[in-house]
């Protein structure tokens, strides 16, 4: 819990900092084709045998990758200038990069929480990458390749509200927003007295915080302090962190030839993964280090 630990000492002047970096403004510096060359090139004479999903994207001349477009520094599309970007986003490309294609061979989907394992099933995307924890149930459906990330849920409240301080402080009369299908509003729902709204994403809990409609949004950490970032003057990040969320690539059920090619990038790439880290998330004083990979099982 070391890594979760860090995240929520370090929510305050995470926000703070990623307000200063306007992450969500498609700044020059979150173009992934001005600075993706510098992190990660793109393979040349991949082979993974017994591997459909490659397969299936050499045929199709393409990869396609589903993910959020609305958690700014993780995976966000920029409705202004149509760029994505986010740690996230990144090291998906670098999955990509690694299979030996480039930025303009990649068609991202957005596929909501509560979708994920359907898109994986129907071959809609060759894999996932959006803030998608390892979860047992989950893994009778898809594969995971990874951690490559590891946070813990918490609570984004409106900036002058003194009562919810934590998990622990939640009562019967706050409702609590999260997305269907994730892992933060089973645990409110198991763990905490507390009233539940769902959405399909955050980005809409986060508007019923801020009209006053809901008093917290819960989620992970790591998505939260992009939205407090956004507007750091009403919503703040409030208490300990109350799970670990083990971020996962998401991929078919049994390709385990592809689990095992991810994973090894993510071992060899300690250098890139920093370099993907710093440049989304590191300017938020946020600290961690890159977690050690499952074997693939
Ligand atoms: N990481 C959690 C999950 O996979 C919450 C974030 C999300 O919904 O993507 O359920």
């Amino acid at each position: 819990m070391r890594i979760t630990r860090i995240l929520a000492l370090t929510a305050g002047a995470a926000v703070a900092a990623l307000a200063l970096a306007g992450c969500n403004s498609g700044t020059p510096g979150s173009d992934s084709s001005e600075s993706s060359g510098a992190l990660w090139e793109v393979a040349t004479d991949v082979s993974i045998p017994d591997s459909p999903t490659f397969e299936r994207i050499q045929s199709a001349g393409k990869v396609v990758i589903g993910v959020k477009e609305d958690q700014p520094g993780l995976g966000y599309l920029d409705p202004v200038t149509g760029e994505r970007s986010g740690f996230d986003i990144d090291i998906a490309r670098w999955m990509a990069a690694s299979l030996g294609y480039d930025e303009d061979q990649i068609e991202y989907k957005a596929v909501a929480s509560a979708n994920r394992e359907q898109a994986i099933i129907n071959g809609d995307v060759d894999y996932y990458v959006g803030t998608y924890s390892i979860t047992d149930s989950r893994k009778q459906q898809v594969s995971f390749a990874g951690p490559y990330f590891v946070t813990g849920q918490g609570l984004l409240v409106a900036a002058d509200n003194d009562s919810i301080t934590g998990e622990d402080s939640l009562t019967a009369d706050d409702t609590v927003c999260s997305a269907t299908g994730s892992t933060s509003i089973q645990r409110i729902k198991d763990e905490t007295p507390a009233q539940t709204k769902e959405y399909d994403t955050y980005s809409q809990c986060v508007e019923d915080l801020k009209s006053g409609q809901v008093d917290a949004v819960t989620t992970d950490e790591a998505i939260l302090i992009g939205y407090a970032a956004q507007d750091p003057d009403n919503l703040k990040v409030v208490g300990d962190v109350f799970s670990e969320e083990r971020y996962g690539i998401g991929l078919t059920l049994g390709d385990t030839a592809l689990a095992q090619f991810f994973d090894d990038v993510l071992t060899d790439g300690g250098d890139t993964w920093q370099a993907i880290f710093e440049k989304n998330l590191g300017a938020s004083g946020v600290t961690a280090t890159q977690p050690d990979v499952d074997p693939v099982s």
